[in-house]
Order: structure tokens, then sequence, then C-alpha cells
């Protein structure tokens, strides 16, 4: 049996399509959604990563702006400039790229995000509210994961869930999204004792650890939904997930990929939150 692929690259351009007439009814009402993303320092990836997502709101007739800071910059000035934000009605969306240099206290500057225009879901009040099961936004990754179940037509109720990774930004969200959704959730860490005996007796299996090919095909039980978040890169400069694709192939029932899987979805959902955002400050949500 050979899985099918869950094609993340199709899906989020299905879904950014699809964004575009929402973006032009807001604009059309004097709306239109606007992000800023906040960089600090020169971290090479993360440069990366801010582009990616300020071309992808430009992209879809969103307004969107870059602000970067020196990696030097005191605290104190990235907060008064986040006030600001949170004050200007053409903005919907703040968003600052992790990580932040050391002396920043990172917990302090998302927590100084308006909690209705935090389009990445960190703030405690939006945590909270995912918690309850009653999510406003819903972070970025584990969004992009629910929505590929939804496509994949995975029903998550009654089923067995592992997800490997306890992160704020992927694997505790993920696993307040499937509790919710009614699975039977465990969430494993560095520290569990016996890894395989979990994934093994999972329906649905969610790899968000940060280790090249951690998970192999001996760890999955035929015919289960493998998702693999993580993105690594190896020394020949390739991409590689968290996930032994070719080994999982001929067990999993269903797999993404790593690239063109999860990683998409990620930055398409942040227009999503954003949209969201300036939907409800239009009333239409
Ligand atoms: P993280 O903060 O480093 O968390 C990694 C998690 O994996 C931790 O909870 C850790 O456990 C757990 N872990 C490490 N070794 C383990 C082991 N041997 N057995 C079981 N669990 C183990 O990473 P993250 O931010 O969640 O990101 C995870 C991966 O996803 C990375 O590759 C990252 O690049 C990728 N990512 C991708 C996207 C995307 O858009 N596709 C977005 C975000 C992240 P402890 O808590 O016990 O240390």
């Amino acid at each position: 049996m050979t899985a099918q692929i869950i094609d993340g690259k199709a899906l989020a351009e299905e879904l950014r399509q699809s964004f575009k007439s929402r973006v032009d009814t807001l604009t059309a009402q004097g709306q239109q959604p606007g992000l800023v993303v906040i960089l600090v320092g020169e971290d090479a990836a993360s440069q990366v990563y801010v582009k990616s997502k300020v071309n992808g709101c430009l992209a879809i007739g969103m307004h969107s702006e870059k602000i970067t800071y020196d990696a030097a910059v005191d605290q104190e000035t990235v907060l008064k400039k986040i006030a600001e934000l949170n004050a200007d009605p053409a903005i919907h969306g703040i968003l600052v790229q992790l990580p932040l240099p050391k002396h920043f206290d990172e917990e302090k500057v998302l927590e100084a995000i308006a909690a209705d225009k935090d389009v990445d879901g960190f703030h405690a009040e939006n945590v909270g509210a995912l918690a309850q099961g009653n999510p406003r936004f819903i972070p970025c990754t584990p969004y992009g994961v629910m929505k590929m179940f939804e496509k994949g037509g995975v029903d998550l109720n009654g089923k067995e869930a592992v997800v490997i990774g306890r992160s704020n930004i992927v694997g505790k969200p993920m696993a307040l999204l499937l509790i919710n959704a009614g699975a039977t959730v465990t969430v494993c860490n560095s520290r569990t004792r016996d890894l395989k005996f979990h994934t093994s007796r999972a329906d649905i299996v969610v790899a968000a650890v940060g280790k090249p090919k951690f998970v192999t095909g001996d760890m999955i039980k035929p015919g289960a939904v493998v998702i693999d978040v993580g993105i690594n890169r190896l020394p020949d400069g390739k991409l590689c997930g968290d996930v032994d694709f070719a080994d999982c192939l001929n067990v999993a029932g269903q797999i993404t990929p790593v690239p063109g899987g999860v990683g998409p979805m990620t930055i398409t959902m942040l227009l999503a939150n954003t949209i969201e955002a300036a939907e409800r400050k239009a009333g239409i949500r």
C-alpha cells in the first residue's frame, strides 16, 4: 500500500485564491486587511520567512509592511512601536518574528500585542480561548494542519492521535485542536519513555520534533495519517522533515511531504487570520 500524499502546496494555493474575494469585499468597505511584521536582527532564516509573509499578503491584495530593527535595539523601542500599531486602525494583524535576540523578554513582547491583532495566536488570551474550545486566532502551523485533515477527509472524532513535541508554537496548540475535534490525544516529549508504544497505536501522528527522519516506518500503524511539521536542513543543503518519508510511505494511509506539506500552509493561515481579524472589525464575522 502506498500512502496518499496530502499536497500542502496545492491546498495552500487553492486557499489563497479563495481569500482574494474576501480581501476585495473588505477593501471595498474601507477595511483592506493589513499585516505588520516586526523583524529584530539579521537572522537569515527569519528574513526569508518575513519576506514570504509580506509577499503572500501583497499577492492577494492585502496591505503589508515590514518593520526592521538592528539586533541591538532596546525592548522599549519595540514595545513602543507595538503600542502604536495596536492603535492604528489600518492594521489588523501584528506579528513579531521569533526568535528575538537574547536581551528580549519574548513573553512580554508577545503579550504587548493587542489580543485582537495577535494573528500568530500566541497571546495568553488567545491561547486560553483555544484551550476553552472557543478559539479566536489559531496558531498558524496547527491551523494549517487542521485544514489538511479537512482536505484529506480525515475524521478526527474518536481517533487516537499522538503529537510528538510540546512547544507553544506547534505541539501544544496542535494537541488542543485535536482534543477540541474529538480525538483521544497523547502528547509526547523528549522524556517520553517508550515513544514507539504510543506512535504505533495511533491513527494520527503529528511530528513536531526538529530531528530529521526521526519517525520511521516501524513506529507507525499501517494506514495511519502521518503529518510532518519538521523543517530540518541537511548537511547537503536539502530540506528534510521529522518523518522518514520514504520509509513511512508504504505504511501510512496518508502522509505529508517536506517540502510541499505543512510549510506552505503556515503562511497561508497567517493570511487567513489577518483576513478574519479584518472581517471581525468590519462586523462580517
Ligand atoms: P521545539 O520548540 O524545539 O520543540 C521540539 C519538541 O520536540 C519539544 O517538545 C521536545 O521535547 C520534543 N522532542 C525532542 N526530542 C524528542 C524525542 N526524542 N522524543 C520525543 N519528543 C522529542 O520545536 P518546534 O518549534 O515545535 O518545531 C518543531 C519542528 O517543526 C522544527 O523542525 C521546526 O523547524 C518545525 N516547524 C515548522 C513549521 C512549519 O511551518 N512547517 C512551523 C514551526 C516549526 P521537550 O519539550 O521535552 O524538549
